[in-house]
């Protein structure tokens, strides 16, 4: 399991045999997945990633939509493995009283698996197998001619000009390479952020927990070994430092339970907590000619529902069944080209990937605001709101999954 990091040079020259070469940009969830379905299917795609070092990792809750892409790689042990089943979900009031508690494993089981992992477990367990990447590499001009896709491709201060015949950005909520195209986007900032941290893995390790408060969230959510935490508010407070932000926490929750008070405490422990921006990001064009967005580049999400993890592995999935055997410019019997894929890509992917982050919005619209009037009405739909009925956005898509034959 992990990555074989090799030459730029070497995945260039495999690529080179292939009919029709493909570049994907970002070793990501999304790119991952995606370079691992193509190698699967006997394809050489360019794999490069901005970063060179690992990347500290968070914690994934992964809803049923990656099944399909961890079936087709053949890792599900693996994957079960190094994840562990969350089967409660449970919400506290603002006062830590517990509001209610789901088990949404068995809400989600007809689909398939709810997991948590880690995402440097998840990778590992993504490129089990051959898995090429050269890091340290971004693109830094992009132009699309009728036969190709030129690309200036950078490491450190060297310039490398290459030609591919589909590029796949797949570089994250902050991608930079979507720039390089003329496709714009909107993006809500909920004006929230928080720290994201580790705590020390506790008895309940397959109940996801989060604490409701006036004007802050608590999350906890278990991975195999470790508690991810996500502690957050408005930024307007958290921009006073974690100190302050935890003793607010305090003082409003003063016995918040072993579990949160762990958590806390991993907030004020940690060295260098990742700080989260709430915010999201979508893009209003997925396919331009023989490049496409993938993944968060495409549309990032805010994390209430839990899912951008989930809709990037399957939107992966069903680009990497599109591209599988694509003829470069259309097939003798009418077979679609290159930009045709793509552009039935966009068409089938789009609008399930956007109903998906258009309830992560709708959730934070309820999740985060700082009132405590607000706060009373919250609990008060909590109570009565059941996280399947919440979900039922999320279960319509899992009802009707793509299929590519
Ligand atoms: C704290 C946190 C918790 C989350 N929790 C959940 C959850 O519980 N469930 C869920 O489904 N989703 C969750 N998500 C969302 C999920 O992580 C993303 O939706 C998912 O990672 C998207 O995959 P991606 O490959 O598009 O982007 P990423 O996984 O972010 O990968 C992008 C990759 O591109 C690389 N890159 C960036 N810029 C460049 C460049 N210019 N050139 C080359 N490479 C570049 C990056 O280094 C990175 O490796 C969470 C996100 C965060 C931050």
């Amino acid at each position: 399991m992990g990555w074989d990091e090799i030459p730029l040079r070497q995945q260039l020259a495999a690529a080179s045999a292939d009919a029709t070469p493909t570049l994907i940009v970002g070793a990501g969830i999304a790119g991952t997945t995606l370079a691992q379905l193509l190698r699967r299917a006997g394809r050489h795609p360019v794999l490069i990633e901005r970063s060179s070092g690992r990347h500290p990792g968070y914690m994934l809750a992964l809803m049923p939509m990656a099944d399909a892409a961890i079936d087709e790689l053949g890792v599900r042990e693996a994957y079960r493995a190094r994840s562990v089943a969350t089967n409660r979900y449970r919400v506290r009031s603002r006062t830590g009283a517990v509001l209610r508690t789901d088990p949404i494993a068995e809400i989600l089981s007809r689909y398939g698996d709810y997991r948590g992992i880690s995402r440097g477990d998840l990778l590992n367990v993504l490129t089990t197998g051959h898995a090429p990447v050269t890091s340290g590499t971004t693109v830094t001009a992009l132009r699309e001619d009728p036969g190709g896709v030129r690309l200036t491709l950078r490491q450190g201060e060297r310039e490398i000009e290459a030609s591919f015949a589909v590029v796949v950005l797949a570089d994250g909520l902050g991608s930079t390479t979507r720039d390089l195209l003329t496709t714009a986007t909107t993006r809500v900032d909920t004006g929230w952020g928080g720290w994201v941290v580790w705590a020390p893995a506790d008895e309940a390790t397959d109940l996801g927990e989060e604490l409701w408060g006036t004007d802050f969230i608590l999350g906890t959510y278990p991975v195999a070994g470790a508690v991810g935490v996500f502690l957050g508010g408005d930024r307007a407070d958290t921009g006073a430092g974690r100190e302050g932000f935890v003793a607010r926490v305090r003082r409003q929750v003063p016995s918040p339970g072993p579990r949160a008070e762990a958590a806390l405490e991993a907030v004020l422990a940690d060295p260098d907590p990742y700080f989260w921006p709430l915010t999201d990001v979508r893009a209003n064009r997925w396919a331009t000619g023989r490049t496409v967005l993938l993944g968060d580049a495409a549309a990032g999400f805010l994390p209430t529902a839990g899912i951008g993890a989930g809709m990037a592995m399957e939107s992966a999935w069903v680009l990497a069944r599109l591209l599988r055997d694509p003829h470069p410019t259309g097939s003798a019997d009418g077979g679609p080209s290159v930009p045709g894929l793509l552009t039935s890509f966009e068409a089938r992917q789009r609008p399930r990937v956007e109903a998906a982050q258009d309830n992560s919005r709708r959730l934070a619209h309820l999740m985060f605001r700082r009132s405590r009037a607000w706060a009373a009405v919250r609990d008060l739909v909590a109570r009565r709101v059941s996280v399947a009925r919440a979900l039922g956005p999320i279960r319509e898509l899992l009802d009707d999954l793509p299929s590519v034959d």
